[in-house]
């Protein structure tokens, strides 16, 4: 992974994509003296069962904001796209350039872009959309003439170092200390709500097993990263 950098922006489609991810990537980032912040496209008001989005957004929101706070991230940002609805277009593209030129970030962490998470396992559209929307967005912020309404809000194009994918086909990869692994799972467990209407397992023990599941548990827990950019950078 790249070593030289102060700044990154993990921009995703809902509240608790970072945790289910790469929270324990972020802790450690942050524990180093890093700077992070989240971009939410969605507030995930289509996520829980039997709740209305109207109760279920602001609920989201805060949970996520909780789940943040448990990994050092120094701010979160929601786009307000409609949930389970998200669609490639030049807006959401120009406000994800946005962001970016906002916060200035040498890197940007997303999330798989592709159909599918290996064999079997779909990839919801929301998340192929924003994924694919994030990497052109990277190349948007760049661009001073793709959206020049962002230069006139003061907004001078910014050029990205690398973008990491969470992707199940890695090509890098963070390596966490058990501190980072133990406070990724208390973030995950700040979405308490969302995992209690999601399983009936407890919600430490669905945090704990799906923070094992991305950084393989076991002795030399790490989370994978598909990076784009990077060689380009190193060359
Ligand atoms: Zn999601």
């Amino acid at each position: 992974m790249p070593a030289n950098w102060r700044r990154a922006l993990v921009v995703m489609a809902h509240p608790d994509d970072p945790e289910y991810g790469v929270a324990a990537a972020v802790a450690e980032w942050t524990a180093a003296g890093r700077e992070v912040s989240y971009l939410l496209a969605t507030r995930g008001e289509a996520g829980i069962a039997g709740l209305p989005p109207a109760q279920s957004g602001p609920l989201r929101e805060a949970e996520q904001r909780r789940a943040a706070a448990q990994v050092g991230v120094s701010g979160v940002d929601f786009l307000e796209y409609p949930d389970g609805r998200l669609q490639e277009s030049p807006a959401l593209r120009r406000d994800i350039a946005r962001a970016i030129r906002i916060h200035r970030p040498d890197g940007v962490v997303t999330l798989n872009h592709r159909d599918t998470w290996g064999p079997g396992a779909w990839n919801s559209q929301d998340h192929q959309v924003l994924g694919r929307s994030v990497l052109n967005a990277v190349a948007d912020a760049a661009n001073e003439w793709i959206f020049p309404e962002l230069a006139a809000e003061g907004l001078a194009p910014h050029t990205v170092a690398w973008t990491a994918v969470s992707s199940p086909w890695p090509t890098h990869a963070v390596t966490v200390s058990p501190e980072s692994l133990e406070r990724a799972v208390r973030s995950l467990m700040a979405h308490e709500r969302y995992l209690r209407a999601l399983a009936d397992i407890p919600v430490e023990e669905q945090a704990r097993r799906q923070v094992d599941l991305v950084t393989g548990g076991g002795e030399s827990p790490r989370v994978g990263f598909e990076l784009y950019g990077y060689e380009l950078l190193e060359g």
